[in-house]
């Protein structure tokens, strides 16, 4: 049976990377007051049509849609935001003091399934409600950031831009569809459709040709209302003040309609055409379109696949004490038992009747500091034989004494 295309099991051979992704962002999340929100996998659809934006790539062709037995149209969430957006409405969090939350989790995506893009795929996200001083976001661009840094990422840039808002943006909008146009042949045929449809996404899209076009586009600082303006102003300021180095990006835009103001992304070089591994922004209408009362939103989030590439990490010691049972396993597991109730030591014990050579090589194999023996001289004995894997050096124990000793040795 194969798995479904774009869908990947982890297996334990990379989990420690990924605890230790979800470790560092809980570690960092928490010390700015980040709380954690778990919202469903599957949501009405409606939820994401007028959340993220019947324009988008993502509610045009790329959602998880069906319905349910009772003929109610359903989504696999294709981002958090708007499901976060929904539990802070429906569950009154604006009398929350938390109005900082933070999701890690599964979305579903029907793209084209390549490197660094799969249709099941894992996101850190991040949301922040009530507060329209840009200092917030310059806030959500150092967590992110400091985030990154703590996994041991390097090399990455932050590109920011002003995606203005509903009453500037529209204006752009139409000379950026004059401008394209113009150039309409030439275009490929999505942005064919963009082009009445989304305008904006057509300076995003990886078509050389498309983007070559796209690069001498109007630009929308030209177009963008005063307030949008001393916002975003305000948020480089911010940047700069903390220490937050960025570059200004003109044609950043974001494959989501709900962002106002600013937007950011931060980029790799090492990972070729899918670079992005974090993005976000401002949304200061979403919650009032989604039938909340007008309160301003600020997030982003990180692609977890492609921060696990990214990632240096040291495989550490798998398995501390492998016991290699030969006979009488109930011995084995209470003497482990003890073990582990006493030291916090993980162990690993054998069930199955193997040569002792067989069994010395699987300890090698799991990276074990040590192995037990019991077979059935140590048994006759009333011994065990503890073999220090590291050193290949072994000591017979009474087995009376084996826990004070083991116990012992890690003080
Ligand atoms: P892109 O331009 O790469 O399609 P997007 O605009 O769809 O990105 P967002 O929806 O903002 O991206 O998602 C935030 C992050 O989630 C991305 O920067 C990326 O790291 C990750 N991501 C998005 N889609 C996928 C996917 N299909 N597979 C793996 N990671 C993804
Ligand atoms: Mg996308």
């Amino acid at each position: 049976m194969d798995i479904l295309r774009g869908f990947k099991d982890i297996l334990p051979q990379e989990i420690k990377r990924w605890q230790k992704l979800e470790e560092t962002a809980r570690e960092t999340l928490k010390l700015f007051g980040y709380k954690e929100m778990r919202t469903p996998l599957l949501e009405k659809t409606s939820l994401f049509s007028r959340g993220v934006g019947e324009a988008t790539d993502i509610v045009e062709k790329e959602m998880y849609t069906f319905l349910d037995k009772g003929g109610e149209s359903v989504t696999l969430r294709p981002e958090g935001t708007a499901g976060v957006v929904r539990a802070y409405i429906n569950n009154h969090l604006e009398n929350s003091p938390f109005r900082k939350f933070y999701y890690i989790g599964p979305m579903f995506r029907y793209e084209r399934p390549q490197k660094g893009r799969l249709r099941q795929f894992h996101q850190i996200g991040v949301e922040a409600f009530g507060i329209q001083d840009s200092a917030l976001d310059a806030e959500i661009v150092y967590i992110d950031k400091i985030m990154l840094d703590k996994l041991g990422l390097t090399d990455l840039r932050i590109e920011i831009n002003n995606i203005g808002c509903p009453d500037c943006r529209p204006k752009y909008l139409k000379s950026l569809k004059s401008y394209f146009e113009k150039y309409k042949e030439k275009l490929c045929d999505d942005c064919k459709k963009r082009l009445n449809r989304n305008p904006l996404r057509i300076l995003d899209c990886k078509n050389k040709t498309c983007k070559s076009i796209a690069s001498n586009a109007p630009k929308i600082h030209e177009f963008v209302c005063d307030g949008c303006k001393t916002h975003y102003e305000a948020v480089k300021k911010n940047l700069i003040k903390i220490g937050i180095k960025f570059e200004e990006n003109p044609h950043l835009v974001r494959g989501l309609d709900y962002y106002t103001k600013f937007v950011f992304e931060i980029i790799t070089d090492k990972l070729g055409a899918q670079g992005t591994v974090s993005a976000g922004g401002r949304y200061d209408n979403l919650v009032e379109q989604l039938g909340g009362k007008p309160t301003p939103g600020i997030g982003f989030a990180s692609g977890c696949e492609r921060l696990i590439e990214l990632m240096n990490y040291n495989e550490e010691q798998d398995i501390d004490y492998y016991f290699a049972c030969m006979e009488d396993y109930t011995t084995c597991l209470k003497l482990a038992k003890e073990l582990t109730d006493k030291s916090n030591k993980s162990v690993y014990v054998e069930y199955e009747s193997r040569s002792l050579k067989s069994m010395m090589k699987k300890a090698n194999k799991m990276n074990a500091n040590f192995a037990v023996i019991y077979g059935e001289n140590e048994r006759k004995n009333g011994i065990v034989i503890v073999k220090d894997m590291k050193k290949s050096t072994q000591e017979e124990i009474k087995i009376e004494k084996f826990l004070e000793n083991e116990v012992k040795r890690w003080q």
